[in-house]
């Protein structure tokens, strides 16, 4: 006689048999950790139970592909179950699951809903038309036999069955256009998944493989590594042990820079094993890129790249986490212990952090090496958060320094800072050279270190801090640096009042391009640089055009022209000649200077040329 599921159960079933679910090949984990759940089960009744008869085995846990029947047979040899648990357990679901289920049941949800539950048995469904369930309890001399085609209900029958356990047999859907379940019966398939979600399980799990002997026989092979790694004591694992993990595991080539392994014990305890790649991933500042740990419960993959245990700063870690006090029975695809999840990423954040700073103030080498590959990422942590994470990374963060073209950190520079010295300064330019000959640096560097900005996102980054244990940044381009002693600014302040006229007719023939024009003592023997006043500098306004919508948003730029140049005294004279014309040709040049030592383009290079060219032949 056919029995009915009982509805929820029927309605779950419905889903995985319709399932649309893309990662089918997650009904090979939850058989598994069934399994290895039935030996848990039997191996610890053995050590309380003194009534129990068995008769001590070696538990194990068999994948027997067979692809003329096309089936698959997964057995253990563990607890078993007898009619009764036969038809409570897979005619029904477990009762907190139905609870949970049931305020959860909506069609649009079921793709999320057969990931938050531990769908498990069901799951077979996804991949099969008939599921044959044969067991055999160790309380029981009598083997049951459990069938079912899905959702027209199923039938228990007496069988035959030698040793207790059980065995369940898949009789695998047909081929479709989009699924090939053939390839269910693969060694080379089974071995991966196994390998993928169920290695750690600490039972091996067996399959009898063509040999690579001369015969070919086939040869028992242990599919699963069973010891996980980062369950052993870190004095117990070699360097290299962990080396050849990480690449097998993560598939690099190369080591890892650093080995990060933890153990907290605690309200929510975990063990976590990371590393920090000695190189970005090809495709680790694309859209590709996906972050994230892969997250284990008591040996069973839960996720394979869990989001929420790394922050976006560190997204560059690989790892992997452990912690038995993540359930894995809900849940195992979307996560709901945030809670806790939360917790361990607050832990893990803080370990990677320390690593980071010891790596920087011990092995600076290895730290720089990192930073060329990262550093991006952690000014990104900055700027992306507003300043938020600013705590966090500023320490983590280097700049390349005027003095030696070498990295330096935030904190050496302060240490180095004059008497005096009250701004930390900064240039921004293409590249180290090109920011060395910037006009503006060849005062400032006499006197105070600068930090070269060579990276669009770098000025952002300052930005965005807006200063480092509240001493302020300040771009030498910005037209508020002062060099000046108090008499010397008083002296600059009156001859920029006494041109006050020449500067609006010079302004005038830029058609009011720039904001101002003014003397300045911020030059050495250059004589003309272009500033900016505001929130947006030069730098910026080139990033920003490069970005969507950022088009419109202008730097409002100040020529300055070095009061102590030849120039100066010449476009006076113009002036003073009324020779409108010239100083009009003069100004037009100049700005046209300015603006290309800045890296902008002109809007009318042929009109400069032929400026130029007309006063060259005088
Ligand atoms: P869950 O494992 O999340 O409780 P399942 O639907 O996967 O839910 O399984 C339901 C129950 O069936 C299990 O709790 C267990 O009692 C029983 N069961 C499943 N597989 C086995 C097995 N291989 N051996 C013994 N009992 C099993």
């Amino acid at each position: 006689m056919k029995k009915q599921f009982r509805a929820e159960s029927k309605k779950l079933l419905d889903m995985m048999i319709h399932s649309i679910y893309t990662n089918k090949e997650i009904f090979l984990r939850e058989l598994i950790s069934n399994a290895s759940d039935a030996l848990d089960k039997l191996s610890y009744e053995s050590l309380t139970n003194q009534d129990m008869k068995w008769e001590k085995k070696e538990l194990e846990i068999r994948l027997i592909p067979d692809k003329e029947a096309r089936t698959l047979t997964i057995t253990d040899n563990g607890i078993g179950m007898t009619k009764e648990e036969l038809e409570e357990n897979l005619g029904t679901i477990a009762k907190s699951g139905s609870e949970l289920f049931k305020e959860n049941m909506s069609d649009d949800k079921n793709m999320s809903i057969i990931g938050q539950f531990g769908v498990g048995f069901y799951s077979a469904f996804m991949v099969s038309d008939k599921v044959l369930v044969s067991s055999k309890s160790v309380h029981s001399d009598q083997a049951y036999t459990w069938t079912s085609t899905g959702a027209d209900g199923y039938t228990i029958k007496e069988g035959e069955k030698e040793d207790n356990g059980t065995s369940i047999t898949l009789y695998l859907k047909e081929n479709t256009d989009e699924e090939k379940y053939d390839e269910f019966l693969e060694e080379f398939k089974l071995e991966g998944l196994i390998k993928k979600y169920s290695d750690y399980i600490h039972y091996p799990i067996r399959m009898m493989v063509a040999g690579t002997n001369e015969k070919e026989e086939l040869e028992d092979k242990t599919l699963n590594s069973m010891i996980p790694i980062w369950q052993k004591k870190k004095k117990d694992v070699k360097e290299e042990e962990y080396n050849d993990f990480y690449i097998d595991k993560f598939y690099d080539y190369e080591k890892p820079l650093r080995v990060i392994q933890s153990d907290i014990e605690g309200l929510t305890s975990y063990k976590a094993l990371l590393f920090i790649p000695s190189h970005a991933p090809f495709d680790y500042y694309s859209k590709n890129f996906e972050k994230g740990l892969q997250l284990y419960s008591r040996g069973v993959l839960i996720m394979d790249k869990c989001s929420d245990l790394l922050p976006d700063h560190f997204s560059f870690v690989k790892g992997i986490v452990d912690s038995e006090d993540i359930s894995l029975n809900i849940s195992r695809e979307t996560l709901q212990d945030n809670h806790k999840l939360g917790i361990i990423a607050k832990s893990l954040e803080t370990k990677i952090r320390k690593e980071l700073t010891t790596m920087l103030e011990e092995n600076r080498d290895d730290y720089e090496k990192f930073y060329d590959d990262f550093g991006m990422q952690l000014k990104y942590g900055i700027y992306s958060s507003y300043g938020m994470n600013k705590e966090t990374l500023q320490d983590l963060l280097l700049f390349y320094s005027s003095h030696d073209k070498k990295y330096i950190t935030l904190k050496e520079y302060i240490e180095r800072m004059i008497e005096g010295q009250d701004k930390i300064y900064y240039a921004c330019g293409e590249s180290l050279d090109k920011i060395d000959l910037l006009p503006q640096v060849e005062r400032v560097k006499e006197k105070y270190e600068i930090l070269y900005l060579t990276n669009s996102m770098d000025e952002f980054v300052l930005k965005s801090m807006m200063n480092y244990n509240s001493t302020p940044f300040l771009n030498i381009s910005d037209e508020s640096l002062d060099l000046d002693s108090e008499e010397e600014r008083d002296a600059l302040k009156k001859s920029n009042e006494e041109s006050k006229d020449m500067f609006s007719i010079m302004t005038d023939a830029l058609n009011k391009e720039v904001e101002a024009i003014q003397f300045t003592h911020k030059l050495k023997k250059h004589p003309v640089c272009l500033t900016s006043k505001g929130e947006v500098s030069v730098e910026m306004e080139k990033t920003l055009k490069e970005m969507p919508n950022g088009e419109g948003i202008k730097a409002q730029t100040i020529m300055e022209i070095n009061e102590s140049h030849p120039i100066a005294e010449k476009l006076k004279a113009l002036y003073q000649e009324e020779n409108k014309e010239e100083l009009a040709q003069y100004t037009k040049i100049l700005y046209a200077q300015a603006r290309l030592i800045e890296g902008l383009s002109l809007d009318n290079p042929t009109e400069i040329s032929n400026l130029v060219c007309e006063i060259m032949a005088k």
